[in-house]
């Protein structure tokens, strides 16, 4: 079975932080890579404090430019030049975020020399071949140009059947390695193809993540039946008017597309401090849809697969 998706919640707190929240930054926990969702202020503590491992490949996808998703870019970027980085960043993000890092390079006078692989979206809607995922972006309702993501994982290959590979006469050793990964070996000049010996492929799981955003119908379509929806909650259930004067959602809004969508978990972030009790907020919100939480900082989900 592949390992687990480990999902960490560095912080969840929504513009202001607090003691106890930091300002937004997710980290999906891949095997072989880390995926950051944007990374506010403070996420460098708190992405040690949590262990999220960077060392190795990094993606950031940043959802839009706010402060409070991006104060703490400059910091990762220059601890990652001054522990002696050598493997590349790649980072998604908002069109200007070019023009935004050229300016924040030149005022600080920073230089790096890993290379930054930076894509900045530029149509409205799109997706992207991540290598073991697929990215895909549409707006999300709040100021322009804001998004929401799919994370995608491509299907992972089935169980190897360390029998039938025996019985077709494949030595243990490489070939073997060869043939869990999809490719076809061949022994004697027989050709054995990877169906002969790995069971059906392992769907791979899905991953929703709404950005600041107002409700969006178009965040139900794209994450029907997702593994897990990680929507924003900026006001409590009970909030009137506040919440579409600033482009947010409230967490009933969050608990109601994920019950729409029809996602098997709900993760609510980007949480204010006038959502008081999320005890209480949570029970409230259950009865919409059960399978919820409201995030706080170093909250862990572990994805499985079965
Ligand atoms: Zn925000
Ligand atoms: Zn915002």
């Amino acid at each position: 079975m592949p390992e687990p998706i480990k999902i960490i919640f560095v912080g969840t707190s929504a513009a202001v932080p607090s003691i106890k929240r930091g300002q937004s930054c997710t980290a999906i926990q891949f095997s072989q890579e880390t995926v950051l969702i944007d990374v506010g202020e403070n996420a460098q503590q708190a992405i040690q404090r949590f262990k999220v491992k960077i060392g190795k490949k990094l993606t950031i996808l940043l959802t839009h430019l706010h402060p409070d998703h991006t104060l703490g870019l400059i910091g990762i970027l220059t601890s990652q030049e001054m522990i002696g980085r050598k493997r590349p960043i790649q980072i998604v993000a908002p069109k200007g975020f070019i023009e935004f890092m050229k300016l924040l390079f030149r005022a600080y006078g920073i230089r790096i020399s890993y290379s930054l692989q930076i894509f900045e979206i530029r149509e409205s809607r799109g997706a992207l071949d991540m290598g073991s995922w697929v990215l895909e972006w549409f707006p999300a309702i709040h100021f322009d140009p804001s998004y929401s993501y799919v994370i995608r994982e491509k299907d992972h290959p089935g169980r190897f059947n360390i029998e039938k590979a025996q019985q077709l006469g494949v030595p243990k050793g490489p070939l073997w390695g060869k043939l869990q990964h999809g490719e076809s070996v061949e022994i004697n000049g027989k050709k054995i193809s990877s169906e002969d010996v790995l069971g059906p492929s392992i769907p791979g799981k899905t991953i929703v993540v709404s950005g600041d955003t107002s409700p969006n119908e178009e965040l139900i379509e794209k994450g029907q039946n997702a593994d897990l929806l990680i929507h924003e909650g900026t006001f409590p259930a009970e909030e009137q008017e506040k919440h579409e004067k600033y482009k947010h959602s409230r967490t009933i809004d969050a608990a109601r597309i994920a019950r729409r969508a029809n996602v098997k978990r709900l993760v609510i972030n980007h949480v204010s401090t006038r959502v008081t009790d999320h005890r209480k907020e949570e029970e409230k919100l259950r009865e919409i849809f059960p399978d919820l939480e409201i995030a706080t900082d170093g909250l862990e989900i572990v994805l499985r697969y079965e």
